[in-house]
């Protein structure tokens, strides 16, 4: 039987210690501590890395059939990759170099922004619910309903009576997430303040750029002490046992993708998939097919 673990032995060798460990939320981790140009666990450089996201991608993308092939037959899990991350840090370039890869009819992928008028009169999970991946998809959050313990606490758009419930109304719709068959994958991607500096004049500086550059975003590097403190915050309280979050440095690029291209195969290989055993024949089918 042709088993997904067998693909993966040799190809992680540049990992002296595998993202999943490395990466994954410590008791105690301080936010404003945090290495962002640092290169945890692995000891390839820059060109290893950008060989491996091309093979790990292959990897993913067989495991990512798979469990869309299961969905099929009616396997009801599925797989939620949730990333959240400070303006610049690299959520659209991750979506594209690591889920592109994968078939983009498996991919359930949703942006967070500014809660739209209809948005705004229902509770904050209300969207986020009707997003969730389906049977054997891959589900991608660019932001999330952390956004609504980060920006909305940091800006006061709700009392602190109300954010501060959320810490634990989040564990509980996770819980029950995880218990219904999704995996979640939650990456908090951070990028020291120069980095940030440089990705933001970089947009300045190239006309291709410039839809990317919302001068809001300037704004916002004055509030990081109080970003800082609600990322701390978000990290103690809703790092879980069943939905742990993973500290991803994102100063160099290259390193935050095949991270998180790990943390991705990881949670496959977690599933322990096979391809699905359908309910024909196929041996009568072959001579059907034959005579047909
Ligand atoms: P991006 O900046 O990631 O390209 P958008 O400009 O469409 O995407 O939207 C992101 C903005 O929406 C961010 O400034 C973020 O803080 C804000 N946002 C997301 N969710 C919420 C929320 N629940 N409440 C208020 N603002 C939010």
């Amino acid at each position: 039987m042709w088993h997904a673990r067998q693909m993966t032995v040799k190809s992680t060798d540049p990992w002296q210690t595998p993202a999943v460990e490395v990466l994954r939320a410590h008791p105690g981790i301080r936010v404003a501590e945090i290495e962002t140009n640092a290169t945890p666990g692995f000891t390839g450089d820059k060109a290893t890395g950008e060989r491996l996201i091309e093979e790990r991608g292959a990897v993913l993308s067989r495991l990512q059939e798979m469990l869309f092939a299961n969905g099929r037959w009616g396997d009801r899990r599925s797989i939620l990759l949730i990333l959240q991350g400070m303006d610049t840090a690299g959520k659209g370039g991750m979506v594209r170099n690591v889920i592109g890869h994968v078939d983009p009819q498996g991919v359930d992928h949703t942006s967070f922004g500014v809660p739209t008028p209809e948005e705004k009169r229902h509770h904050y999970l209300w969207r986020i619910n009707k997003a969730l991946p389906r049977a054997g998809q891959l589900g991608v959050f660019d932001r999330s309903h952390y956004e609504d313990v980060l920006v909305v606490r940091v800006r006061n758009l709700v009392p602190e009576s109300v954010w501060s419930t959320r810490y634990d109304e989040i564990n509980q719709f996770e819980r029950e997430l995880v218990d219904s068959g999704t995996t979640l994958i939650k990456v908090a991607m951070f990028v020291s303040l120069d980095e940030q500096k440089r990705r933001l004049a970089e947009r300045l500086e190239r006309p291709d750029k410039h839809w990317k550059y919302n001068p809001g975003d300037v704004s916002e590097r004055k509030l990081w002490p109080a970003y800082q403190e609600a990322y701390q915050a978000m990290l103690d309280r809703t790092s879980t046992e069943h939905a742990p979050w993973y500290v991803v440095p994102c100063d160099r690029k290259w390193y935050s993708r095949i991270a998180v291209m790990e943390l991705l195969i990881d949670a496959f290989e977690r599933l322990d998939l096979d391809w699905p055993s359908v309910e024909f024949d196929v041996e009568l089918e072959k001579r059907r097919l034959a005579e047909a």
